[in-house]
């Protein structure tokens, strides 16, 4: 049985990648001591691997931006608008490598960047290929090579060079023209995937592993053919050399069948998403091959240790049936979603030793791996048998943990049912209680809820933090903020008025700390695109609210205004999705145990005389499985998750929600069944077409959908905004229109956020007038 990994993080365990990244796009270091800085990453990855005991080290899961990027460069699909950068001498492949991702604006051009999008079910963002009828493919990067040349040099042993497979890097990317689709593209494409393979043969490759994650979705007969066209094609040119599939996220499924007869030489599995398919591929002709097989025994989608002996009993099962010697054992997918390592997380404030032992981050993944290959080898070895022994004791400690169980909270959600998922009238009733107490004009007007995040806010929480500031210093300056932005909407004449959430860090962040059953890390950090990480919150236990969280500040922003303040939280399934969820417990139950605590924050800010409350789930969409068998039991719990949460209150207080942009149609009777009162939404990139599928569905509840982007500097114009607006009334009642910006505005400076909304404003007052 061969110890193998499928992918290491590469942002640096300091996130020296991310530093040196931007330095380089600020040209602050030049492109060699930015290449230096990724050598030293990929070389250390590589023998911090290899020193763990991992046999089969992979390469070309390094990237400076992205790998299906680097995939595109690599087969030369580089969109058109990019040529004058290629016919530049003086413009390298690194700078339009970076101009794809990121846009170029210099020398009178003016490139848009490459599209980004969520890579499956993952925080992490893959750039979209861009595809056009007459596409040509040609092996454009040789990147792989070299990386594959240095890696074997750092090793002394021949590295496994990781591959995004032909078929899922066309399904990945799009068409940007019609009249064809992309997997018609695949015979001009495998051409080049033939160059990559001969050379990689030649420079003395053995195994490959080609990635088709979209193995793990639902797909039509013709993609599933595709991939038989692909497969037999390839090993056909290239019986030498051993081809290992690997898919993950979720279970092969229907897909099982066909993959089975892919003549590759390794399948692998994600047990950890999908357990069950072990039986399942068991069971199939696969017993019978030759075709080994891949054991993704250790989460490498979140940061819990294993469970050696169980994963021991299960790969004991798998080498009964086909043999040890047909078995490779690695993490269930890329090591790429987790963050780098638990030996740097030192001050034990928040990573107590006693949560401190229930979590593995990559680098201590890499160690399970290894001692289940060991364990299985020699079950007497002393020391596997130590961390056997250790990894069961941690396991029991972290499930009698007074930490984790808090009896009164497992009590509470046992006894939740549908009745606290409801308000007490309809929504008709609600509305007009609302419009009685509120008195708002037509076309209302609001923001989503932070204002910008300056300089001075920034540094003033860095120093409170560093102990530089008193708390009495860090409030009062938060004080001042906010008293500032509430008159200064007062000024321009914002109907319903926020508190510009100041004090908050980031919006799950800032509940989490609050909140009891929540752990932070202090270099937990993971990729979510480009040079950009985020660090999720850990969440362990059963989770609690001590004490009430925003009441204060939002009570002392309504005490200073006589219009409506709207109170701000963030809603239990982004909470859930933006953070490391704890695997003891169905995510369900945790969703209704932050949907609890959120509630309870509900209901004090009602008792505290807010009368407007927005309860923020951009995650929603995000959280939808993968296959869409398993859309409905997600979008039932997170519903009802979001509904315990607004459900309390009296029906004169308005509830709002928000959503960024998303793919809305696919859950509009899920956002319908939130029943807010009212849900803003970002739609003014797309001109208003987002709306439609509110429109098609008649959605009955009031809503806002965005009038100008927020994620630009650019002030939008009074004109275009009322016509957005007007837009929106042909396509939903007037009388249910709020006017408001697509999303938050902590991103943006002060100076164009009071010119666009001061436009905002006048163009709310221009379509009242027009009615
Ligand atoms: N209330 C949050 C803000 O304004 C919402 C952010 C979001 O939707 N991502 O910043
Ligand atoms: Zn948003």
């Amino acid at each position: 049985m061969i110890a193998h990994n499928l992918g290491y993080p590469r942002i640096g365990s300091h996130r020296e990648l991310k530093r040196a990244c931007e330095q380089f796009w600020a040209d602050k270091i030049t492109r060699q001591q930015l290449q230096e800085i990724g050598r030293r990453i990929r070389q250390d990855n590589w023998l911090t691997q290899q020193q763990a005991g991992i046999t089969l080290v992979p390469c070309n899961d390094f990237s400076f931006y992205d790998q299906v990027l680097d995939m595109s460069l690599t087969v030369g699909a580089i969109p058109k608008r990019f040529q004058p950068l290629l016919d530049r001498p003086d413009v390298d492949r690194l700078t339009l490598y970076f101009a794809m991702a990121r846009g170029y604006q210099q020398d009178g051009l003016d490139l848009k960047a490459m599209e980004m999008t969520k890579w499956f079910d993952t925080n992490y963002h893959y750039i979209v290929p861009e595809f056009t009828v007459d596409q040509s493919f040609e092996l454009f990067s040789d990147a792989i090579f070299a990386e594959f040349d240095e890696a074997r040099q750092t090793l002394g042993t021949t590295p496994k060079p990781v591959l995004i497979g032909p078929v899922s890097y066309l399904l990945l990317g799009k068409e940007k023209e019609s009249g064809f689709d992309r997997l018609d593209l695949l015979d001009r494409l495998l051409p080049v995937y033939e160059q990559v393979l001969t050379s990689l043969q030649a420079l003395g490759a053995d195994w490959i592993q080609i990635d088709e994650p979209c193995l793990s979705l639902d797909l039509t007969d013709r993609q599933r053919e595709a991939f038989a066209v692909t497969y037999n094609r390839l090993k056909g040119q290239f019986p030498q050399l051993k081809f290992l599939l690997a898919s993950y996220f979720e279970c092969y499924g229907a897909n099982l069948n066909l993959v089975v007869q892919l003549p590759v030489d390794a399948l692998h599995l994600d047990l950890v998403r999908c357990p069950s398919q072990l039986e399942d591929l068991l069971k199939t002709d696969f017993v019978n091959q030759q075709t080994r097989l891949s054991l993704g025994m250790v989460d490498g989608r979140t940061i819990w240790i294993n469970d050696l002996e169980n994963s021991l009993t299960m790969i004991q099962r798998a080498a009964d049936a086909i043999g040890a010697e047909r078995l490779l054992l690695a993490p269930s997918c890329s090591l790429l979603h987790v963050p780098c390592d638990l030996n740097s997380e030192t001050n034990g404030k928040s990573l107590t030793p006693e949560i401190k032992q229930w979590l593995a981050f990559a680098r201590q993944k890499l160690d399970e791996v290894s001692t289940l290959v060991t364990l299985f080898r020699e079950p007497n070895n002393g020391q596997a048998t130590e961390a056997l022994v250790a990894n069961q004791a941690a396991l029991v400690a972290r499930r009698q943990s007074p930490l984790i169980n808090r009896p009164t909270v497992q009590a509470r959600l046992a006894l939740l049912t549908d009745q606290d998922a409801r308000r007490h009238g309809t929504f008709a009733q609600r509305q007009a209680l609302q419009h009685d107490r509120l008195k708002l004009p037509l076309y209302p007007t609001t923001t989503i809820g932070s204002f910008p995040q300056t300089e001075a806010v920034r540094a003033n929480r860095a120093k409170f933090k560093k102990g530089d500031r008193t708390l009495e210093q860090y409030e009062d300056f938060i004080r001042t903020e906010t008293e500032q932005a509430i008159r200064w909407q007062e000024e321009i004449g914002l109907d319903v008025l926020v508190h510009g959430e100041f004090e908050r860090n980031d919006m799950v962040e800032y509940f989490g700390e609050l909140l009891d059953g929540f752990a932070f890390s202090e270099n937990g950090w993971v990729q979510s695109y480009g040079s950009r990480c985020v660090k999720p919150p850990i969440i362990y236990g059963d989770v609690h609210r001590p004490a009430p969280m925003t009441v204060r500040w939002s009570q002392y922003a309504q005490s200073l205004t006589s219009k409506p303040l709207k109170g701000m939280l963030t809603g239990p399934v982004t909470i859930l999705q933006w953070s490391f969820v704890r695997d003891d417990q169905p995510r369900r139950d945790t969703c209704l145990q932050i949907a609890l605590a959120i509630h309870d924050e509900v209901v004090d800010l009602e008792a505290a005389g807010i009368g407007v409350i927005q309860i923020d789930e951009p995650a929603l969409r995000e959280g939808l499985p993968l296959r869409r068998e398993n859309w409905a039991a997600y979008l039932a719990w997170a519903v009802m998750a979001f509904r315990v949460a607004a459900s309390g209150v009296q029906d004169h207080t308005q509830i709002h929600t928000h959503m960024c942009y998303a793919e809305f149609n696919d859950i509009i009777g899920a956002i319908a069944e939130l029943d807010a009162d009212v849900i803003t939404i970002e739609t003014s990139r797309s001109q208003m077409e987002l709306l439609d599928a509110f429109g098609k569905f008649a959605y009955p509840n009031e809503i806002g959908p965005g009038v100008y982007d927020i994620h630009s500097p650019r002030v939008p114009t009074v004109d275009e905004m009322v016509e957005l607006l007007q837009k929106a009334a042909t396509v939903l009642p007037a009388r249910n229109l709020w006017v408001n910006p697509d999303c938050g505005l902590k991103t943006r400076r002060w100076s164009e956020t009071a010119d666009a909304l001061k436009n905002m404003v006048q163009a709310a007052q221009t379509a009242r007038d027009l009615v």
